[in-house]
């Protein structure tokens, strides 16, 4: 059994109820042992039991490692020209997404595996010790089977997004798609994938399309997400909440019974619907954020993740994520970092992360900073020191 205590933390968010300081259970001056890959003590440095090895946090800020929920990362190309495009004044209408496809249906399997690591290596670097990974860029079985592959092998949370768009060559027969999607594809997919999720959008699948397609899922034991009212407001929130997924995301165009039917899901105490807000989207699109504060004090557990992708949002940086949160969205410092830490881990329908008490795994970062307010009130600063991912140096 090896043991590291990590010393002299200024700052430790817990996200644990009960602490001190609200949702975030701060602890101050405290020392925090890990043995075997997970949190086995916290206490005053004083109190410390004897360790192997010693890390010296130096006074800063430790908080959960943070869980990025929604990302996008196997895919070939990038689509810079068309970013530039759309800040120049063109719309964005999701259509770009076919572009990656035929890039990434091009690409050598090396190819492939080479970008997922690159951004999964940039993520932990930014403090991202859980990272969601989607397939949905191959969009025939083989390539979607082999991107949840790849993709499985730097993550055990694999989603299978064969419904992200209906590909060009099925433009004239959606059905037949949802048949392969639920079909041979699922079946392909399914051995390599955790979760289904589906683009339930105007453009994408329509909202008998998306149900069927969450169904064959869940009829497999895969878990449920959706992509809803992004563009405009539509039926996924509500059929995600209906269908008991775990997480819908986006939720940039929410009416008052959206909203309503999220917060009923904590109210009745069994699994929760978590609200996943993806602000670098808005970002990358220039669109009207989500109306977090409207969520928030309605009582939805409310999420942030990357929304990394080559189209819509190319940033693996939750950092940055909270940063928007907190200045573009009404959330305080203090609920975003819990939403890009806890609520990533509800959204993943986790308990061992997104956390730092006994028990929980040691996935935790030490910032260059004497508190977490400074990753919205530093941004774009490289604030994080270290990472430590199962209680291993990274
Ligand atoms: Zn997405």
């Amino acid at each position: 059994m090896s043991s590291l205590l990590v010393d002299d933390i200024g700052e430790l968010v817990t996200n644990d109820l009960g602490g001190e300081d609200g949702p975030l259970g701060i602890r101050r001056d405290v020392a925090l042992l890990v043995e075997d890959g997970r949190v086995a003590w916290i206490g005053p440095s004083r109190d410390a039991p004897a360790a192997d090895r010693r890390l010296d946090a130096r006074g800063a800020a430790v908080l959960p490692g943070f869980v990025d929920s929604h990302a996008h990362l196997v895919f070939a190309g990038d689509r810079a020209a068309e970013f530039a495009a759309r800040m120049a004044g063109q719309p964005y209408t999701g259509g770009g997404i076919r572009t990656t496809v035929g890039a990434t249906r091009a690409a050598g399997d090396d190819e492939l595996r080479a970008t997922v690591r690159r951004l999964r290596g940039e993520a932990l670097r930014q403090g991202t010790t859980t990272m969601e990974i989607k397939s949905g860029y191959g969009l025939t079985v083989a390539d979607e089977a082999r991107s949840l592959r790849i993709a499985a092998e730097v993550s055990e949370e694999t989603t299978f997004l064969g419904a992200h768009v209906v590909p060009a060559e099925y433009a004239d027969r959606p059905d037949d798609y949802v048949g392969l999607v639920c079909g041979p594809m699922l079946a392909a997919a399914a051995p390599h994938a955790r979760w289904i999720d589906v683009f339930c959008e105007r453009g994408a699948f329509d909202v008998d399309h998306a149900r069927a397609i969450l169904a064959c899922g869940q009829a497999v034991g895969l878990g449920l997400r959706v992509h809803a009212n992004q563009l405009g407001p539509g039926p996924g929130v509500q059929l995600g909440v209906e269908l008991g997924a775990a997480s819908v995301d986006h939720c940039t165009h929410l009416t008052d019974a959206d909203v309503d039917a999220l917060a009923s899901t904590r109210v009745d105490g069994g699994h929760t619907t978590v609200a996943t807000l993806l602000p670098g989207a808005e970002f990358s699109t220039r669109s009207p954020y989500p109306d977090a504060r409207r969520l928030l004090d309605a009582g939805v557990t409310v999420a942030l993740a990357t929304d990394c992708n080559p189209g819509s949002s190319y940033t693996s940086s939750m950092p940055f994520c909270v940063a928007l949160a907190v200045r573009e969205m009404r959330m305080t410092p203090a609920e975003a970092v819990w939403a890009a830490t806890a609520g990533g881990a509800r959204a993943l329908r986790r308990d061992d992360i997104g956390r730092l008490g006994v028990g929980a795994r040691a996935d935790l970062m030490i910032l260059d900073a004497p508190s977490h307010l400074h990753l919205a009130y530093r941004p774009g600063v490289p604030l994080i020191r270290q990472v430590l991912r199962n209680g291993v140096l990274q």
